[in-house]
């Protein structure tokens, strides 16, 4: 159920109805918008009746929330969820580009690729130092030193991290490197880490199972949500379907559906949906088209040498062109993308 306050509701009142809650045996949650407090009831609501509730002081309104997904649910909370970290704002009107290669490599790999993703226009470096990855026997990542490396590359370039978290247990250790939390298709229903990420205050960007419904996305999302962090971002990033020509089927549908059914931001990610380079740039317009909020793309100095998905890596020129083809796209769709900052070039006076 929620609880929509009245526009001018007082502290006092919002508070009566918090205990309330509490008295009840529920938990609450607050969403203060511009315009009024509405307040999110949790747990089984069954033999909760939004009548009753509406005869509180200070309630406007008080109603069930039909989807299973509340806390995610437009229902809930009608604006954008936007995603703030430092300038760069997920979920607005910009468009943010995420690129970096799928693994981290080296030293020379990440730091040039991060240098050249910047300079094509990308404001987050992706790279995963823990892969998840389908055989044993594949290279795993290069695990905490690839994070160290991922934090030289923010230094170097001022571009904030999103790295990939597999397990709970190495939670504390992700999130003291990396801006975003990343949880890949294959842990998205991995109750324990959504439960683990959803503890942190890192931003949390979640990929779509390869066999997951929307429904199912939302509701891992929620799981994150309900643990209090409710800076999340959903990645469609292809679904498995008959069709063997691509490494996946890029769902473009779940694009405009979940811009619909959640307020939360929609993050693209060609690279994985289609699984070759030579169609991620139409994917990507496609995405931004459907209304995409950003893009996840992987890049790699030398494609042919990437210790994984070089198949579907773009080279630093080709990755450029992308950006520039979007920035087309996000105009004629009303949006733009958002720019890096510039280089640093103050100097210390001596
Ligand atoms: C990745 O981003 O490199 C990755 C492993 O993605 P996914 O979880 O979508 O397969
Ligand atoms: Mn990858």
């Amino acid at each position: 159920m929620i609880i929509v306050m009245k526009p001018n509701a007082s502290a006092k009142q919002i508070g009566h109805v918090l205990q309330r809650i509490e008295d009840a045996g529920f938990r609450a949650h607050i969403s203060r918008g511009e315009e009024r407090t509405v307040i999110g009831v949790i747990g089984d609501e069954r033999h909760l009746d939004p009548d009753q509730w509406s005869l509180l002081e200070g309630v406007e309104r008080a109603m069930r929330v039909l989807r299973p997904y509340k806390l995610a649910s437009r229902e809930f909370h009608r604006e954008n969820t936007v995603i703030e970290l430092g300038d760069v704002h997920i979920g607005g009107d910009q468009i943010v580009i995420m690129a970096g290669p799928c693994s981290v490599e080296s030293k020379e790999q990440i730091l040039a690729t991060a240098q050249a993703v910047k300079e094509a226009g990308a404001v987050i470096l992706r790279g995963g130092a823990f892969k998840p990855r389908t055989s044993p026997y594949s290279f795993q990542g290069l695990g905490e030193e690839g994070l160290k490396l991922l934090a030289e590359a923010r230094e170097a370039t001022g571009l904030l991290i999103v790295t990939e978290v597999m397990s709970p247990d190495q939670v504390p250790l992700v999130a003291h490197y990396a801006d975003i939390l990343q949880i890949g298709a294959r842990n998205m229903q991995n109750y324990p880490l959504l439960r683990a990420v959803g503890e942190t205050n890192r931003p949390v960007l979640l990929k779509r199972g390869m066999s997951s419904t929307v429904e199912e996305l939302l509701l891992a999302a929620e799981y994150v949500l309900s643990q209090g962090n409710y800076q999340v971002m959903l990645c469609e990033r292809g679904i498995r379907t008959f069709e063997r020509v691509t490494r996946n089927t890029f769902d473009l549908n779940a694009i405009p559906v979940l811009k619909e059914l959640t307020h939360l931001p929609v993050i693209a990610d060609p690279s994985h949906g289609v699984g070759l380079w030579q169609h991620v740039a139409p994917v990507a317009r496609g995405a931004v088209a459907a209304g995409a909020d950003g893009l996840l793309v992987e890049v790699h100095p030398d494609p042919a040498n990437a210790w994984s998905d070089g198949a579907q890596s773009l080279t630093p020129e080709n990755f450029t062109r992308l950006v520039e083809e979007v920035v087309r796209v996000a105009e004629a769709v009303g949006r733009t993308v958002a720019r890096p900052a510039p280089a640093d070039t103050s100097t210390v006076a001596a």
